[in-house]
Parts: structure tokens; C-alpha cells; sequence
């Protein structure tokens, strides 16, 4: 008798979305996994549909599922808040599509791992960090009006305890699975003495629980600086919305490509797995989009369904891949197209098998 197959929602996205999601689809099958995948509608697919980009039956099909490979969406700026309305018609304003599914799902986490490679990382071909991202709150909870007649305009900063806690525990808790030896807070506690100052006590109370690793905390600006300085001096990174969002592009930048950036968005229930890229869509539908960053989230999603042999094997391909710097996408400084560069990584993967 077969495995029961792995359900895995697939929204594909916009933009580069929908040739990235075919591409990981594609990486993942040849792992020999029993996926069953479902395709949820999402943005214009589900407004035509139930007439709102994200109605209460997508969100309803996404929580019947543990596991959901993203594509991006694209958010214009000026486009206006996104409105959920709730199963007893009471309505939820968020501030983009991409913020709505994460808070409607209650993902409150964002991990995005960052690597180096040999071949395409240059002087960060050992980078290898991973930033624990707060994902349902700070200045990105989109509380913000303007005042007079274009005069000025103010954000509310959210930071609760509960929150601050549950992220902290979350990156501690990573550290002890993945092996790692230092956990820094990344934040501004020095300017945002109540906000940021809360988020790093919280940090602390959690770290007394975990005396095996070295424990620290450095001031975003210094923590920019000191990641291209020297890359090694991080390992896993605490930090809240907006910070976690500028740190990892950064952090993708130094390592080659924002397409080298993966993610995973977790609550208890439903995990979505996002690259950390936008939609790209100045290369959308041009066939030269990099899939890797959202493969390499597609092996955070084996590695969280306990497919460790199956994600050991995608990540080794992808190493040795990238080493021949062949088929490499434009964005790695190659010419080759996204088909291409995907036919190699499945035949690279049926070799590691
Ligand atoms: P972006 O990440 O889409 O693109 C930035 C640059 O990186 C562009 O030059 C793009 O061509 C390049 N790039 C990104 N991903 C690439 C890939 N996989 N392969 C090759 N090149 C790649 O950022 P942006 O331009 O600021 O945003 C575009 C849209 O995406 C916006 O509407 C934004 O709101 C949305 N966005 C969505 C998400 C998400 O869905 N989680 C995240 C960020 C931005």
C-alpha cells in the first residue's frame, strides 16, 4: 500500500508566482513524495470567484490544511486596505493581501533561513543564518491616518508581551532543533525605549530558560553593518516585523540573490512556506524568474512534515547546482531560463535519491 499522500495548498500568486510555483512543484515531485496538491484561489482568481480576494471559503480551505506552498502577490502601493469578511459577516481591515492571509491564518512567525552557496555567494558563501521574524504586529499592523490636509500622517508601533514571548520562544525552541549555539535580538530598544524596549526585555525572560547558548542583542543599524562586516557573528536572529522584513532582504542580498531566500510562516495549525521575495513583476512572464528561493521553502515545508531524507536531498542538489554555475537564472549572473534551470535540479535531485 502507498504512504498517504502529503496535502499541500498551493496558492499560486501573481507576477512571478504562478512560473515559480510551477518550477517548485516540479522539484518537489521528483523527491517521489506522495503530494497531493490543492490549488486555492486567491487575489483575482477568488474575487472572481466569491468576489473579494481573500473570502472566508479560502480562508476555510487553507485551514483545512497543515501545509501551504505561497507565491508572492503583488501589493500596490496606494492600493488600499484588504477586508476580510468574517463567517458571521463581521469584516477584518489589514493592510495588504499578504498581511491578511498571515494574520487570518494566525501565523505569527516568519522564519526565513538565509545561506550562502559556493559558486554564486562570493565572499557570504558562509552565511548561514536564520531570522526569526514577528509577523502580527509592529508598525505593520497598517494603524496609520493622515492629519490636516496633506500636513503629516502617523503609524501606531504594536508591541505586546504575549506576542513578544511567543516569538523569543519560537526562535529558542529553533535553536534546539536545528543545532544551532547563539541567539541574537535584533531591535531598537536605545529610540523605542517602550516598544522595542518591551521586545527585548521579553527576549531576555525567554533566554534565561535556554542557558546552553550564547545570547545577545544588537541595534538594527548595527546590525546591518555588522552582517556585511562580518556574517559569521550571526546565527539565529530574533527581531520584530518591520526589521525582520529590511534584515533577511538585506541578509539575501549578501548571499547572491533575494532568490536564494526562503521562508516559512507558522501558527500551531497551518504553516505557509513564501520566498522572501515580492512578485517581481518586472520579470513576470518572461521565463527567467529564480525558483529556488520558494524550492528551498518547499524544504523547510519537508523538513516540518518530517521528510528529513527527502529535504536533505533537494537542499544537497541545490548546493551542488549552484557549485557548477550552470543553468543559472539572470538574477545568479547566468542566462539560462526558469524551465532549464528547473530540469537540472530535478535530474540533480533523482541523484541524490
Ligand atoms: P521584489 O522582491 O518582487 O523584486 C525586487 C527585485 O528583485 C526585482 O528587480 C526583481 O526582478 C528581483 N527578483 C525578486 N525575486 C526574484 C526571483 N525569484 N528571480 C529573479 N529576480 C527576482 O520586490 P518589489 O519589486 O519591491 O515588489 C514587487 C511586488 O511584490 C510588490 O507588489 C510587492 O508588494 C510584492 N511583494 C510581495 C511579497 C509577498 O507576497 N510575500 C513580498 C514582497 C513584495
Amino acid at each position: 500500500m502507498s504512504d498517504p499522500p502529503l496535502i499541500v495548498s498551493v496558492l499560486k500568486g501573481n507576477g512571478i508566482g504562478p512560473e515559480i510555483i510551477k518550477s517548485t512543484i516540479a522539484v518537489l515531485e521528483s523527491t517521489c513524495i506522495n503530494f497531493e496538491w490543492r490549488e486555492v484561489p486567491i487575489a483575482e482568481e477568488s474575487i472572481k470567484l466569491y468576489g473579494h480576494p481573500i473570502a472566508p471559503e479560502v480562508v476555510a480551505q487553507l485551514r483545512q490544511t497543515k501545509h501551504c506552498i505561497k507565491a508572492p502577490l503583488i501589493v500596490k502601493p496606494g492600493q488600499g486596505k484588504t477586508v476580510c469578511v468574517q463567517p458571521d459577516g463581521s469584516q477584518s481591515t489589514y493592510p495588504s493581501l499578504n498581511n491578511a492571509v498571515r494574520r487570518e491564518l494566525g501565523l505569527f512567525v516568519n522564519v526565513r533561513p538565509i545561506r550562502g552557496y559556493t559558486g554564486v555567494s562570493g565572499a557570504y558563501e558562509d552565511l548561514d543564518i536564520a531570522i526569526m521574524r514577528e509577523v502580527t504586529e509592529d508598525v505593520y499592523i497598517g494603524h496609520e491616518h493622515g492629519i490636516g490636509n496633506d500636513l503629516a500622517a502617523e503609524a501606531i508601533k504594536l508591541t505586546t508581551r504575549s506576542a513578544s514571548l511567543r516569538v523569543a520562544k519560537y526562535g529558542f525552541e529553533y535553536a534546539v532543533r536545528m543545532k544551532r549555539e547563539r541567539v541574537t535580538c535584533v531591535h531598537k530598544a536605545n529610540v523605542l525605549g517602550m516598544t522595542d524596549g518591551l521586545f527585548l526585555r521579553c527576549f531576555y525572560e525567554v533566554a534565561a530558560q535556554y542557558p546552553q547558548f550564547k545570547v545577545d542583542d544588537v541595534m538594527i543599524d548595527a546590525a546591518c553593518y555588522l552582517i556585511v562586516k562580518d556574517p559569521k557573528r550571526f546565527d539565529v536572529v530574533v527581531t520584530p516585523n518591520q526589521y525582520g522584513d529590511i534584515f533577511s532582504d538585506l541578509a539575501a542580498g549578501l548571499v547572491g540573490s533575494l532568490g536564494l531566500a526562503p521562508g516559512a510562516n507558522i501558527s500551531d495549525d497551518v504553516c505557509t512556506y513564501e520566498a522572501s521575495h515580492g512578485a517581481a513583476p518586472d520579470i513576470a512572464g518572461l521565463g527567467i524568474a529564480n525558483p529556488l528561493a520558494l524550492i528551498l521553502s518547499g524544504v523547510e515545508m519537508l523538513r516540518n512534515a518530517a521528510y528529513q531524507k527527502q529535504a536533505d536531498a533537494v537542499q544537497r542538489a541545490i548546493a551542488e547546482f549552484l557549485q557548477k554555475k550552470q543553468y543559472l537564472t539572470p538574477d545568479l549572473g547566468g542566462i539560462a531560463k526558469t524551465e532549464e534551470m528547473t530540469a537540472a535540479l530535478v535530474q540533480g535531485v533523482r541523484s541524490q535519491l
